[in-house]
């Protein structure tokens, strides 16, 4: 018996931008990644005011409903000069009728900067909180943070969110410029998974 028996990993998400980069990230190892949207799972809502309990939350109902050991990001962008940070809500500020508008999601947060005559540059932060659930109950958390600056305009077409406005510190291209391999090497999301990458292989020899 170990924590990865089945050789399967869920990516509690329905955001297909995060899940193509958990897969990409997860590539190398001997595991069968699976996501929330491919077993039909229900999104519970994310109630709580951190990354790590909303974590927590899609962590823990994935792995009740699939009975896999379940893999959940919380992310956001953190940036410094605003009272009222996206952090937990920065999937929030794109919600419109019709859906998420990342664009003007990304707007709002230019104009939000340049209304306060915020000292430039806008310093931010892309920070991903991730939390393991097995169907034991244990529990592992791991955390990635990637600090840089929002530009404007939006540059860029490739990835998801904010992207576009995203320019990471001591690089010439935002996230949406970036290839994803380029991303999926610096991003929040790869540092969060680099821990759990180091975790999956300490638990290796167990298996058999
Ligand atoms: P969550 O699904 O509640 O964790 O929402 C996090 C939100 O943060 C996403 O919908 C994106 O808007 C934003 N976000 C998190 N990570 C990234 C990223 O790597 N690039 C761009 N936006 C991101």
């Amino acid at each position: 018996m170990s924590f990865f028996s089945e050789k399967k990993l869920l990516i509690a998400t329905h955001n297909l931008g995060k899940f193509e980069e958990f897969k990409s990230i997860l590539d190398d190892l001997d595991l069968k990644i699976v996501s929330s949207r491919d077993l039909n799972l229900s999104e519970p809502k994310e109630i709580e005011k951190t990354f790590l309990g909303n974590a927590r939350i899609k962590s823990r109902a994935s792995c009740q409903a699939s009975n896999l050991p379940s893999l959940a990001d919380d992310s956001g962008i953190e940036v410094h000069a605003l009272d009222n940070q996206p952090g937990v809500h920065t999937a929030d500020w794109a919600e419109t009728n019709a859906g998420r508008d990342f664009k003007k999601a990304m707007r709002l947060l230019w104009n939000k900067l340049n209304l306060i005559k915020a000292k430039k540059p806008f310093t931010a932060e892309f920070c991903c909180t991730l939390v393991l659930t097995f169907p034991t109950g244990q529990e592992k958390i791991f955390e990635g943070r990637i600090p840089g600056e929002i530009v404007w305009p939006m540059r860029g077409s490739d990835g998801h969110g904010y992207d576009p406005i995203f320019l990471p510190k001591g690089y010439s291209k935002t996230f949406g410029e970036m290839k994803n391999h380029q991303k999926n090497r610096i991003s929040h999301r790869y540092k969060a998974l680099k821990h759990f990458i180091n975790f999956y292989h300490k638990t290796l020899p167990k298996i058999g």
